[in-house]
């Protein structure tokens, strides 16, 4: 059993695949093992119905290999493949007039001797079908007379007839509502525990793809951008970078999960977006500035220790930030590439950090913009005396630069926008 548990279902390596010459997949290598659904994510065109096909052998490699339990796919009927393989389509045509019960037989095609006809065990394993699927009560009716969702449990039932241990699933949401959506999710998970099979799902929604998946394949252009968890692959980064989306990532507050909160995409509406903002902060003091200014300029931060909620802030936004080790104290090469990014920006904003020996280089930073002469920004909060941990080294140089910056009371940061329009030499759009 553990031998079995430990078999690889299907795949492939260097996989290379097209239509009329033209190259779509350009080297997959990927692999599903049992009990495992994997999630296909990626924009229009990225390749994923292509690989889809490739897998159930539709469409033939132009290179690279395919192996099916072991097998070479071209070293395999198409039956046999078919005895492996079900596949859920993206769009079936079915539009004549077969019983649910004659579509979900057709599973049985590759098992059907045509000499025999279909056999007692036929007819068991179509019921079966059927009711692991909740068809059965349809089962004389027309398959054009279904709801969408109806139709895809069909469509399931068709390929579990086909008693694959590999499940290929083409957006089998992508036209019903939420509910239908969440329903067949659930229940291919159950089938893939049932059964102990494998699934490949491409999928349009990343939430639904990391409630349910266990592993995200991301791709782009026809190569696999990204793999592993969802939690590993869906980062702001990455959909930014495949899907061209700005978005925040949080942890799920039931699953362990994460989901997206997608953001809009007017920056390039506001006035000054292109104005680099660097925010100096620590402690949970730079979240509230963070969340104001994101998508309003481009923003970077420093240097902010890792597990600091305001790190895990800059993470979730994708911001450019210099992280030190947890707890450490800011290293001379974080100090400097600290520098780097306030000769890089335009505004530069500090936030009321509790200053010890271990960050005091983030107010020496600050120190250095003020007398480039960069547009500088204090956020006060609580006196610096209540926060200063360095025997008044920081209250002498925050009372020094508070001469020398705009200075803003923390209850009033719904004004820092206009702040730095001001400072910028823009005047706030009017919305
Ligand atoms: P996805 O499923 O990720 O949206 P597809 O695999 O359907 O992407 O398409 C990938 C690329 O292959 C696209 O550029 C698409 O135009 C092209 N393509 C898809 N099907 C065919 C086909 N039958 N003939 C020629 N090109 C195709
Ligand atoms: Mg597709």
């Amino acid at each position: 059993m553990q031998e079995r548990y430990s078999e690889v279902l299907i795949e492939t390596f260097g996989l290379k695949c097209g239509y009329e010459g033209r190259e779509i997949l350009k080297g997959i290598t990927i692999s599903l093992l049992p009990g495992e659904l994997i999630g296909l994510l990626g924009p229009n065109g990225a390749g994923k119905s292509t690989l889809i096909k490739a897998l159930s052998k539709i469409l033939r490699p132009i290179a690279g290999t395919i192996y099916v339990e072991g097998e070479d796919i071209e070293s395999l009927s198409f039956k046999d493949v078919a005895k492996k393989v079900g596949v859920v389509p993206q769009e079936t045509l079915l539009d004549y007039n077969f019983t649910v019960y004659d579509v979900v037989m057709m599973g049985r095609n590759p098992y059907i001797s045509r000499f025999k006809g279909e056999t007692k065990l036929d007819k068991e394993i179509v019921l079966e079908a059927m009711k692991s699927t909740n068809t059965l009560e349809f089962a004389d009716r027309s398959i054009t007379e279904l709801s969408g969702g109806e139709k895809q449990r069909v469509i399931l039932a068709r390929a579990l007839a086909q008693q694959p241990k590999i499940l290929l699933l083409d957006e089998p949401t992508s036209h019903l509502d939420i509910s239908y959506q969440i329903e067949m999710l659930n229940l291919i998970k159950r089938l893939i525990k049932e059964k102990n099979i494998g699934a490949l799902s491409a999928l349009h929604d990343p939430n639904l793809a990391s409630q349910f998946c266990d592993k995200i394949i991301l791709m782009k252009d026809g190569k696999i951008y990204d793999f592993g968890t969802p939690k590993e692959v869906l980062t702001s980064k990455n959909l930014k970078d495949v899907f061209n989306i700005d978005v925040i990532v949080k942890q799920h507050p039931i699953y362990d999960s994460v989901y997206i909160l997608p953001l809009s995409r007017t920056s390039k509406n506001y006035l000054g977006f292109n104005k680099k903002v660097h925010i100096i902060c620590g402690g949970g003091t730079g979240a509230r500035i963070l969340y104001l200014l994101y998508n309003r300029f481009e923003l970077s931060s420093g240097v902010v220790n890792l597990l600091d909620s305001d790190a895990e802030v800059c993470n979730e936004l994708g911001i450019n930030a210099i992280f030190e080790a947890p707890f450490s104290p800011i290293s001379e090469e974080n100090y400097r590439k600290n520098i780097a990014m306030i000769d890089n920006s335009d505004v530069v904003i500090i936030s009321p950090v509790p200053f010890g020996e271990g960050n005091i280089s983030n107010l020496k930073a600050f120190e250095y913009a003020v007398n480039i002469g960069k547009s500088t920004i204090m956020i006060d909060g609580p006196p610096i005396e209540n926060r200063d941990f360095t025997n008044g080294k920081a209250t002498y140089l925050w009372n020094k630069l508070a001469k020398r910056s705009t200075v803003l009371k923390s209850e009033e940061i719904e004004k820092l926008l206009d702040v730095i329009y001001e400072r910028i030499g823009v005047i706030k759009a009017r919305s």
